[in-house]
């Protein structure tokens, strides 16, 4: 737990700090404010956004529910919301159909 950071990759940089934060769960998501749940798709979010000078670190990242997630990353998640909102009655195990 004590190692010093490590050059930072461009590439999937949060995916180290995803099971410290599943650990942690259920935390609020940080795009919607409910607690992501275990068990929910939820990706690891950053509060700051990377494109803003955001880090990927412990303190710059939460847990935010897939969907929301993926609305927040802009027009294509839009379009796919409508065919989202049918699936979800239906909870589906797994978002990935698209
Ligand atoms: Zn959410």
């Amino acid at each position: 737990m004590s190692k010093h950071h490590r050059a930072t990759k461009h590439t999937s940089a949060t995916y180290h700090l995803r099971p410290e934060l599943e650990a942690r769960l259920p935390l609020p998501c940080v795009e919607c404010g409910r607690p992501v749940e275990k068990g929910q798709r939820w990706h690891v979010a950053h509060l700051t956004p990377a494109s803003k000078g955001g880090r990927t670190t412990r303190q710059n990242t939460g847990a935010a529910h897939a969907m929301c997630n993926l609305k927040a990353g802009g027009k294509l998640a839009a379009q796919q919301t409508n065919s989202r909102r049918r699936a979800s009655g239906n909870a589906r195990e797994g978002i990935r159909t698209w």
